[in-house]
């Protein structure tokens, strides 16, 4: 494992012994068997792995880092990163009450999102956030009218757009210059001064947040100093400001991409910030997850066509819809090994009626059916984003610390796919 080469990196909570892949202390087998399959296994040592390795670049200053919580919102992980001391950065009103039932600081969340509605920003106000990072404004206009007549005053950042392009996928690009988020940075000079005499708004930060799995640092640093910037305009102009949200988006490794060199990304971001009194947020999701969580599917049936061979697992893009959304890389492992059994390339494809329906292309493994595989670096994007589609139940969720597995979400029943409908008379 080395932290130059272009093999994946691993989360040593992953890994074979005996032959058999295990997570913690239990393998992955055992696991299926008691759960069933398909079933997302997270680690909770590689949580904390995580955490505490993005947190490192601080080195215990004044930081805020709100967790996005729609890499992954299941309360247990909400919980977990709550009681690591991390903040929260929520793009809706469900995410909102997610993350009170889990326990965490609403003094610690910041609400991001183009659209928030009227009924989502009064149970913000109602319960004291941190932050609203405001998009537009007619959002501006909307949170102003609504905490004054409250008689309350809403913190604000403004989402600047900083026009910069980023190396990521279409889909998870969101700075450059015609994407519908954040404010042009042309126009936010003036829209900091409307905010500043606007009732019931509080200037506190700027934000900005440029995309996602970017896995150079040029595009963080480019947003970096144009929004420096503009903090240095505002100030002159006697628009102080609290903080500066740089956002997520750091990229993690799956297959061949650079590595990224996070702490020194974020010392750089420091630098940039502190230099100016204020403090640096940031809004990491994958990064502190991604790598914590596998999905695991078992092998239905093997298929040979005049194509290629496919195996047919019993997850699909219902669970993980990432690589047909974004053309994804995931690692595929086969739980066991079988030794002296010939690899063959393969299509690792689902059942669902769709022919995106693909988790992997051409990977090369050695399996029958019956088989157990593993989808790696399944634990941001993946449960968060799956569905009922083919009126499929959505898969269990299990916490594994050490010997203990913890099932902290269980498998959907068909009747409650059909709970909510009703049969006309
Ligand atoms: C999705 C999102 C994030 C997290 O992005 P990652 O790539 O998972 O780090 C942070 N901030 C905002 C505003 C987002 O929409």
């Amino acid at each position: 494992m080395s932290a130059t080469g272009r093999a994946a990196i691993r989360s040593p909570q992953f890994d074979y012994r005996g032959g058999v892949l295990y997570t913690e202390s239990l393998s992955l087998d055992q696991l299926a068997q008691r759960f069933g399959t398909p079933l997302y296994v997270y680690s909770k040592a590689a949580f904390i792995d995580a955490w505490r390795r993005f947190n490192q670049a601080f080195d215990g200053h004044g930081q805020r880092v709100c967790y996005a919580v729609k890499a992954n919102s299941n309360l247990a992980i909400l919980k977990l990163l709550a009681n690591l001391g991390a903040g929260f950065d929520i793009v809706s009103v469900g995410e909102l009450e997610r993350v009170l039932r889990a326990g965490g600081d609403p003094a610690a969340i910041v609400f991001s999102g183009v659209g928030k509605r009227e009924d989502e920003m009064r149970r913000a106000l109602e319960v004291g956030i941190l932050c609203f990072n405001v998009e537009s404004e007619a959002e501006l206009l909307r949170l102003s009218a609504l905490a004054h007549s409250q008689g309350r005053s809403a913190a604000i950042a403004i989402r600047i757009n900083p026009h910069v392009e980023t190396d990521t996928h279409p889909h998870i690009a969101t700075g450059h210059r015609d994407a519908k988020f954040g404010i042009d940075i042309q126009r936010a000079e003036t829209l900091y001064g409307q905010a500043a005499s606007l009732p019931g708004i509080r200037i506190i930060g700027i934000a900005c947040h440029i995309g996602s799995q970017i896995t150079q640092p040029a595009p963080f640093m480019t947003a970096v100093s144009h929004i420096m910037t503009l903090v240095e305009r505002l100030l002159e102009n006697g628009i102080a400001l609290q903080h500066v949200d740089l956002g997520g988006g750091f990229g993690v490794h799956y297959h061949d991409e650079p590595q990224l060199d996070i702490s020194a990304l974020i010392g750089c971001m420091r630098q940039a910030v502190e230099k100016h009194g204020l403090k640096l947020l940031l809004e990491p999701g994958r990064v502190l997850v991604a790598k914590a969580g596998v999905l695991l599917t078992r092998v239905e049936y093997l298929k040979t066509t005049d194509q290629g061979r496919f195996v047919i697992v019993d997850a699909g893009m219902t669970e993980l819809i990432r690589p047909p959304l974004y053309d994804a890389w995931h690692e595929i492992r086969a739980v066991e090994l079988r030794p002296g059994m010939p690899f063959e390339l393969h299509d690792v494809v689902g059942p669902v009626c769709e022919s995106a329906d693909t988790l992997g292309r051409d990977r090369r493994l050695a399996v029958q059916a019956g088989d157990l595989l593993a989808i790696m670096d399944a634990g941001a994007y993946g449960f968060s984003m799956s569905s009922n589609y083919n009126s499929r139940p959505r898969a269990a969720e299990v916490l594994v610390d050490g010997e203990h597995a913890t099932l902290i979400r269980r498998r959907e029943v068909l009747e409650e796919l059909m709970m909510q409908e009703e049969l006309p008379d």
